[in-house]
Order: structure tokens, then sequence, then C-alpha cells
């Protein structure tokens, strides 16, 4: 069998940078020397090309332009290469995972983003194996099909779903954590894929890109004191469309009046609340729970059930940059349309 065909895109951040041997600073690597820096790219079953996104940017650039920059380089070569890995700094790659994952409707090939904690130019970096194993990964084909079929972080040994992810650690090799879903493979001696947990898209369709995405978004951290004057002010944003409210444990928030009554006006606004914990270990939302929970459902704040912020910010942008009514916005907000909320 031929060697499967990989497209390496290169957008920035720690993973490509590494030494200047004269001024000791970090500089950004150069990927047509990477097999001098990695021979052992040769041992992969695969046919490796490179390309970089430029200009390169540290991820904490990220935005939804480059989003759709990037989602739009996939589809352009989805019938060229057999899988993806997109080389990304951690700080910001839970949300571009996530925003992938929505902009790249039936992808049935892996698309792998991984990085680095230390440069690939510095002895003990994370890069190297973080790359050889995305790679590895991004050719697993079993007849003649792709074992992955959707946006997946690896990082330190773990595959993740990457629109369940967030950046849990600064310094750890162990940067990702996946909060309400189980990891999809692990590699140690061996590599253990955990199939019942891959997504699987629906083959009768084809690869649908979408190209739009509206930043009218909001996150609101709700925090003990919270002044009712700040919320107002952000839910008077000119042009807000929806907010993502980070709560308190199952979706719990203060229940004074006035601060209720901010929100039941945005929502007589059309501004589209969701709410998600702010709980970072794991669970979901569940307003009818407490009746601090229950005067939001009251109001029209609608669940993120177990979302991720980063997955719901990104998705909300998504639907709302679809043609869709408000309505329908709503309801699928709450629908898990790439496997990124789970709902009893
Ligand atoms: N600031 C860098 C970035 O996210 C950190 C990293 O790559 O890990 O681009």
């Amino acid at each position: 069998m031929s060697k499967r065909k990989i497209l390496v895109i290169y957008t920035g951040g720690t993973i490509g940078m590494m030494m200047d041997p004269e001024s000791k600073a970090l500089v950004p690597f150069e990927f047509k020397n990477i097999y001098q820096q990695l021979p052992m790219l040769h041992l992969l079953d695969a046919n490796i090309t490179f390309q970089s996104l430029l200009p390169l940017i540290d991820s904490s650039d990220t935005n939804p332009d480059f989003w759709v920059r990037l989602a739009r380089m996939v589809k352009n070569e989805y019938d060229n290469y057999d899988g993806f890995v997109i080389l990304h700094g951690t700080d910001t790659m839970a949300y571009t995972a996530s925003a992938m994952s929505f902009l790249l409707e039936n992808l049935a090939k892996p698309v792998i983003l991984t990085g680095a904690q230390l440069p690939l130019g510095v002895i003990r970096t994370d890069g190297r194996r973080n790359i050889l194993n995305a790679i590895a990964f991004a050719s697993e084909y079993v007849d003649d099909k792709p074992l992955l079929q959707e946006v997946c972080i690896y990082f330190q040994n773990n595959l993740y779903r990457g629109n369940r992810t967030y950046k849990d650690n600064a310094s750890r090799f162990n940067a990702f954590y996946s909060p309400n879903y189980p990891i999809l493979a692990e590699v140690n001696t061996h590599v253990e894929y955990h199939k019942a947990n891959l997504f699987r898209p629906n083959l009768e369709e084809q690869l649908c890109f979408h190209t739009q995405m509206d930043d009218n978004v909001a996150i609101v951290k709700i925090y003990p004191g919270i002044r009712n004057e700040f919320l107002e002010s952000v839910f008077n944003t000119p042009g807000l469309k929806a907010v993502v409210l980070e709560t308190f444990g199952v979706g719990n928030a203060p229940t004074n009046s006035v601060f209720t009554s901010i929100l039941k006006r945005a929502v007589e606004r059309d501004i589209i609340i969701v709410n998600v914990t702010q709980c970072k270990g794991g669970g979901g939302v569940e307003m009818g729970r407490y009746l601090t929970g229950k005067h939001l459902a009251d109001v029209g704040v609608i669940s993120g059930y177990d979302m991720t912020t980063e997955a719901a910010v990104t998705k909300v942008m998504y639907l709302l940059g679809q043609d869709l009514s408000l309505e329908e916005v709503k309801h699928y907000i709450g629908q898990p349309l790439r496997g990124e909320l789970t709902r009893d």
C-alpha cells in the first residue's frame, strides 16, 4: 500500500521556534529544514508536505478570519491529502479546534492540531513527539478508510476531540484537558484507540465548508460581587448578538432582581444568552436544579449543557454566521453538531 499523503500546516506558536545560535533568541524555524531537525520523519508511513499559513502568528492573535482561512486551506487541499496536521500555538488551540470542527461540516478525514510547550529547537522540547505522533494519527487508515474523521488535538500522549478541550496548564507538558468527554486514543508503549469514542460523520454527505462567522458574541464570567452596571454595559454593546455566560456550578447566578432584569431585557432584545459552567473539571448546566439557576431559564437563558466555553463561543459565532433564524440558532446551540456536547 502506498504511503499516506499528509499536509502539515504551520501557523506559528512556540512549536515552530528555535534558538538562533548567534542572538540566542527564539526565532521561527525554517520548515524546509525539518528533516534535518527531525530525521525520524522518514520512518513514518507518510509522504509529508509542509506549508505555512502566513503571516505566522502567536495564537493569541487568532480570530474568526484566521479560522476561516485555515479551514479554507484544508478544504482546498481536501481531495489531495489523506490527513492534515496543524501546528498551532497552544494558548488558543482549543478555540481553533472548536471553530474548525464547526466550519468543516461532514469532515471525513483526520485534522489533528498539535503544538508544544517548548520550542522544537530546544533539547527538552515536547514538540518532536507531538509532531511525530500527530502525523502518525493523521496517517492511520483501516481498510483504506481514515480511522479519525474529526478535528482532534494531540498533546502529550493523548488524542482528544478538539471541541471538548481547553488549555489547562501553562507549564506542564500535559497542557490540555477534556473535562466532559473521554480521550480518543493514548500513546504508551502501544497506541490504544478508544474506538467507541470516535466521531462518525454522515458519509452520505460531502464536506461542506462554511465561510462565515459572526463575532458579535461576548463571554461574561459571573463572580460574587459582579456589579450590575458592568453587566448592563456589556449587554448594551452596540451590535451584540449573543453572550456566553459562565455561571457557577450547574448553571447558577445571582438572584437579585436587577441582575435578572438585565438578562430578561437582553433576551427581549433578541440577544441570545448561553449558560455554561465555569467549573473546569467537568459537569454541565442543569438550570432547573436550584432556584439560583431556574430564574435564568425562566427569563430565556438557554443551556449550553456540558460545552466548554471555547466550544460554546465558536459554535455561536458559527451559527450566527449561517443563514438561520433566531429560533434556529437557539435550537442548534443545544444540539450536538460535531460531538461537542452531551445531553441526557
Ligand atoms: N504564546 C504561544 C502561542 O499560543 C504559546 C504556545 O505556542 O504554546 O502561540
